[in-house]
């Protein structure tokens, strides 16, 4: 594949230390916002350095090799949509070999009586799959995607606000963003499965149960994408979602950036006046403009003098939520699972959507009870997505790869982590998949279990969390960490500021405009 040898050459070239003694920006990290932050930087004539600590670009945007002989795997994030469209357009992603398909089907629950629900852009058969569990869902459901469509739209269309305001929502709109998950879809339909299956993006990454207030907005957070052109639909990415941090890398470098695996930054220099001007990473390098990906603790309690910052900003910083209940368990498959309620190893069309094994809106609550009372799920949440029937290149002819999503384990459990507690925790979830799909044991041939300490030390995602912190009221909008700092000089990039998590590069975007408006080029 030309991007990926385009790349190889890149990272060969730059994985040396800079020599370059000043620039107009260096960018902390090159998580997938890192990348395209300084991609539109270097497109705009300004010189800009990337130091990552990891030996590998995209932060959880990756797609890892030599885990496992002969298997490409998106250790972290698996499927994308909130990607912002106009990133793709400017920076040529798709020329640089980005590759998306739409999900489609998206959603499968199977139930242990042997019935199931499948969900696809198709909407007759929409229709048919609803009716067997209730036939007055069937226009609830479309009502339903009617409002979500609108409510991830305004989402879409607040992500790039100059100053984000909560307050720009009428207060129809505010109401449900504030309440939970469950209120919005209950409103429109009954059918417990269907229920459970459309609050599932309330919860994703959250340590709150399906009927607690501000899910609302992590559900319409999850619609809020427009990578495919139609509100909220999502995509698998060719080459694992790697393949999106790539794209962005080879276009940073096109434009003249420069990117520093291997390179940790380790203090973020001041002058005399307190302002940012450079950074610590092996070496010193000066910079008009510091730009950080990292998380908002590794930025201001890591990397630099937090007695700088005044008691408000610091009293933020320690109340930050991001505890983060999160687990991703990665798995070679000899063959596909086989479902009881819909048999079969060959590929299907419910083996291409996310499947889910909640039942009800009580189960995922319970699963959330659960954890809060004894440290995990004892019936998980899970959500998770074969990539290999849609790219059978990302495994050995014939073998498949399951990327499982699964809450709640999270990170400060009673008893803390250790190997066995990790272990346990991927048995539960693989028995309780395999209930659906009896075969599941049997097929695994590697498995790779990444807790919320571990999504810590190997993404950097302080407390495990998915996001850089919850997305929920009280961290959102005016209330996440604002692009420009208390530092002059210093700008977050990364998932801690507007708009929040996901891949969707508007963090990076927005920090590459600040700093194109804060530094006229004369000042560079
Ligand atoms: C298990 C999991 C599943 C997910 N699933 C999805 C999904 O399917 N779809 C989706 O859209 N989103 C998903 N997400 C969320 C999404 O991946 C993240 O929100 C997004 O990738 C964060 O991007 P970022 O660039 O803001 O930060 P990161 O990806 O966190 O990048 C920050 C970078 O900074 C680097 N860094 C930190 N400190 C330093 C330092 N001192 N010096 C140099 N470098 C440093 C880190 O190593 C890292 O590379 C998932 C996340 C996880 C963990």
């Amino acid at each position: 594949m030309p991007g990926l040898l385009r790349l190889a050459a890149v990272v060969s070239l730059t994985s040396r230390q800079s020599t370059k003694p000043s620039y107009d920006a260096v960018v902390i990290g090159a998580g997938h916002n890192g990348l395209a932050c300084a991609a539109l930087l270097a497109k705009a004539g300004r010189s800009v350095a990337v130091f990552e600590r990891r030996d590998r670009l995209g932060g959880a945007a990756v797609s890892e090799t030599g885990i496992w002989p002969g298997y490409t795997i998106s250790a972290a994030s698996y499927v994308c949509s909130l990607l912002d469209p106009w990133l793709v357009e400017e920076l040529e992603l798709r020329e640089r070999g980005l590759c998306y398909y739409r999900k489609d089907p998206y959603a499968f629950t199977p139930l242990l009586d042997g019935r199931s629900l499948l969900l696809g852009t198709d909407r007759a058969q929409n229709a048919r799959e609803i009716a067997a569990f209730d036939s007055r869902d069937v226009a609830g459901f479309e009502a339903y995607v009617e409002r979500t469509d609108r409510l991830g739209r305004a989402l879409f269309d607040s992500f790039s606000d100059d100053e984000p305001r909560f307050d720009r929502f009428d207060p129809e709109t505010q109401t449900l963003l504030l309440g939970s998950a469950a209120e919005i879809v209950e409103r429109y339909v009954s059918a417990p499965v269907l229920q459970a299956e459309l609050v599932n993006d309330g919860l994703i990454g959250t340590y709150l149960g399906p009927r607690d207030a501000g899910t609302g907005y992590v559900l319409a957070h999850h619609l809020a994408g427009r990578l495919l052109g139609s509100q909220g639909s999502w995509a698998y990415v060719r080459g694992g979602m790697g393949s999106v941090s790539r794209a962005l890398a080879e276009a940073a470098v096109s434009y003249g950036a420069e990117i520093y695996p291997d390179a940790a930054v380790e203090r973020i220099t001041l002058d005399d006046n307190s302002h940012a001007i450079g950074v610590e990473a092996g070496i010193a390098v000066r910079a008009n403009a510091v730009i950080s990906n990292a998380h908002p603790r590794t930025t201001f309690r890591e990397l630099l003098d937090s007695s700088l910052l005044d008691a408000p900003f610091i009293e933020k910083l320690n109340a930050w939520k991001t505890i983060g209940p999160s687990l991703k368990l990665n798995l070679a498959l000899g063959e596909l699972p086989n479902f009881s309620c819909r048999p079969g190893t060959n590929a299907q069309p419910h083996h291409r959507a996310t499947i889910h094994v909640a039942p009800s809106i009580d189960y995922l609550q319970k699963a959330y009870d659960d954890a809060r009372t004894s440290g995990e799920s004892e019936e998980p949440l899970i959500e998770c997505f074969l990539q290999t029937p849609t790219d059978a290149s990302l495994a050995p002819a014939g073998k498949h790869i399951l990327s499982i999503f699964a809450q709640y384990f999270p990170y400060d459990r009673a008893g803390g982590w250790s190997t066995a507690k990790r272990e346990a925790a991927a048995d539960t979830i693989v028995a309780t998949l395999a209930r659906h799909a009896p075969n599941l044991p049997s097929a695994i041939e590697h498995r790779q279990v990444l807790a919320p300490p571990d999504l810590e030390a190997r993404f950097g995602l302080i407390g495990g969390h998915i996001f850089h912190g919850e997305l929920l009221p009280g961290q959102i909008y005016e209330d996440r960490f604002a692009t420009r700092t208390p530092v002059r000089g210093l700008y977050l990039c990364g998932s801690g500021a507007h708009p929040g998590g996901c891949v969707s590069g508007f963090p990076g975007k927005r920090a590459a405009t600040a700093v194109l408006a804060d530094f006229a080029p004369a000042a560079f």
